[in-house]
């Protein structure tokens, strides 16, 4: 189900453009508007969920669409190094309310997080 105020419902369904890295039956692929490194995807759940552990909640096979994304775009474009986040809750960082992993590489990264 899509939700008519969501952004990524709507790159989903074509009305807002942005060109599709890859897709599978449950999940699509598009370029971070804002990078913050020089590879930011975002791979998003056709299903609008909340996050992360709501799309999990609601079918527990949806996270695998996702990863099987992620191995597709790791594995073609070389990256050995990466990120992946889901950040949760505006206290986490999260804008959009339809769940969303990044993928993020290109440069270094320092641990913990900030
Ligand atoms: P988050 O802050 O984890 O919810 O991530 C939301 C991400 O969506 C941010 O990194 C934004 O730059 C990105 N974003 C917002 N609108 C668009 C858009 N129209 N196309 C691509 N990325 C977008
Ligand atoms: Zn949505």
């Amino acid at each position: 189900m899509s939700n008519s105020e969501c952004i990524f419902c709507k790159i989903i369904a074509g009305e807002i453009p942005a060109p599709l890295l890859a897709s599978n039956s449950d999940a699509v692929a598009i370029a971070d508007i804002s990078p913050v490194a020089p590879t930011h995807y975002l791979i998003l759940p056709r299903k609008h969920e909340e996050n992360a552990v709501a799309l999990h909640r609601s079918d527990p096979n949806a996270l695998t669409a996702l990863f099987a994304l992620v191995d597709q775009l790791a594995t073609s474009e070389g990256i050995t190094d990466y990120r992946l986040v889901f950040n949760t809750g505006a206290g986490a960082g999260q804008s959009v309310f339809h769940a969303h992993l990044h993928l993020v590489a290109g440069r270094s990264f320092s641990w913990p997080p900030g």
